[in-house]
């Protein structure tokens, strides 16, 4: 059995693992993370597919230049300097009309399409400001049922269920109202005077940046190297066994930080290490899955670099064509299209029949999807250890654990009103923070 030791030991080089490495090997700490598969970034990177550029799970900055993955490559003074595009702005069909939505305002825009008239229009709209200026609505209802408590109106109900799927994950009625709206209060106060951005690459650039900052600062990343246990004793954690094609490794450190969820952290380290509590509340929090189909073609099966937002489909709402945005994401002559189909329940669902969704809408939304040489190059489904968002709402106070010393990162222990791998860079921040401050070296 190889023998190591070090400070901090990483199990999961996803985004939340790998923020917490950069600054932890920047501030000085002997660092090694430890990824079961042979590539880092988990469901924040990108990878090649039959010529095609593909995402295993994020598309791009959603805080624009202050996103705190981008922000921790910046302070560990990796290369943050890959080129970067705004996203360009998405049109919503509603209809059969195609309506350009306005980088700022849109919001406010979307009700305006939807409302009746001026007077519904206001009505939701002044609703709406309440929520965001004076005091956000109770976590007890949903959005669903606050927002059907003001209107009636079915068009505004589908372009904001459309607009939270796409953006946020859940549906409007497994969201709890409070929840929604402080993302959306977050989300504006963060981006203000910027925009969402994407690297040419996709988000590649940015986990790249943070395995050579990792390196330079003397980490270790250990690739197919599977955590198998966390060595607790007296209450505390002492460092983890894992496995690599060589064998077994056992390591020692002084903090362990874990990236692939609390309920994964508990199976590894032994349940009887936890009050009761904690494991119940980590039994309950609650994943989304989700479903996605790749779609290419010879030329854009719409005519903007925007995405295409649809309402009037079964249940899908969002095309994005990246190769519009970056045409190297695809072969010469061919364009990618990418759509996120979110089930009806957030762990159930039969994916022959979400399946048979995707292709009804899809050929309803672009009837000449064959004519133009379109073909689904790849579906996949964001499900068990490899989810959409590992819990929703999040559960920040879990990244302590009852065990001294073990901490988790990642996306189910984001921070209220973050979202996704931004929320995960702003995560592993609070957490190296903590740690820097009780362990000194
Ligand atoms: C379709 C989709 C679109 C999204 N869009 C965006 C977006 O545009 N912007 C955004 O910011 N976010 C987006 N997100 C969310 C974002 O991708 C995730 O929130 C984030 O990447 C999660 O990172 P993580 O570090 O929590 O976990 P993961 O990425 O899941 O990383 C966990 C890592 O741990 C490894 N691992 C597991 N078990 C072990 C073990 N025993 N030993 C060693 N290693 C192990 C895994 O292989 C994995 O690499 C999107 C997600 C999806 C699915």
């Amino acid at each position: 059995m190889e023998k190591k030791s070090c400070d901090v030991v990483v199990i999961g080089a996803g985004i939340g693992g790998l923020c917490t490495a950069a600054r932890l090997s920047y501030a000085g700490y002997k660092t090694i993370v430890l990824e079961a598969l042979p590539y880092p970034g988990g469901r924040f990177t990108w990878l090649e597919h039959k010529g095609y550029k593909i995402k295993c799970g994020a598309h791009w900055f959603m805080y624009g230049q202050r996103d705190p993955v981008l922000l921790t490559i910046k302070d560990v003074h990796g290369n943050a300097d890959f080129e970067m595009k705004p996203l360009p702005n998405p049109k919503w069909r509603i209809g059969g009309k195609d309506h350009e939505m306005l980088a700022k305002g849109g919001l406010w825009q979307l009700i305006s399409l939807g409302a009746r008239d001026k007077q519904e229009e206001e009505k939701v709209i002044s609703a709406l400001r309440r929520c965001f200026r004076w005091r956000e609505p109770s976590d007890h209802i949903t959005f669903s049922d606050w927002l059907q408590g003001i209107t009636d109106n079915k068009t505004i109900y589908q372009l904001l269920n459309a607009w939270c799927v796409a953006v946020v994950g859940p549906n409007l009625h497994e969201i709890s109202a409070g929840e929604l709206v402080r993302y959306v209060t977050n989300m504006a106060a963060t981006l203000a005077g910027t925009q969402q951005l994407m690297p040419r690459g996709g988000l590649r650039p940015a986990v790249d940046a943070l395995v050579k900052a990792i390196a330079d600062n003397k980490g270790e990343i250990l690739m197919r190297a599977k955590a198998e246990k966390i060595v607790v004793r007296d209450g505390a954690v002492k460092g983890v066994e894992a496995r690599d094609p060589d064998g077994e490794i056992s390591i020692e450190a002084k903090v362990v930080v874990s990236d692939v969820g609390p309920r994964k952290t508990v199976e590894l380290a032994g349940e009887e290490y936890f009050d009761r509590g904690y494991v119940e509340e980590v039994k309950d929090l609650k994943p989304f899955w989700g479903l996605e189909f790749w779609i290419t073609s010879n030329g854009p099966l719409y005519d903007w670099p925007g995405g295409l937002y649809t309402i009037d489909t079964r249940r899908s709402c969002l095309w994005t064509d990246t190769s519009m945005i970056w045409p190297d994401l695809a072969p010469k002559d061919k364009n990618l299209m990418v759509l996120f189909l979110k089930p009806e329940q957030a762990t159930e669902y039969d994916p022959k029949k979400e399946y048979e969704v995707f292709l009804a809408d899809l050929h309803d939304t672009f009837p000449n999807f064959e004519k133009q040489g379109g073909e689904i190059l790849l579906s996949r489904q964001y499900k068990s250890e490899w989810p959409l968002l590992r819990s929703f709402p999040c559960a920040p106070h879990h990244r302590k654990t009852p065990v001294e010393n073990l901490y988790n990162v990642g996306d189910a222990v984001n921070s209220p009103g973050w979202i996704g791998g931004a929320g995960c860079g702003e995560g592993a921040k609070t957490v190296v923070e903590d740690i820097m401050k009780r362990i000194k070296v």
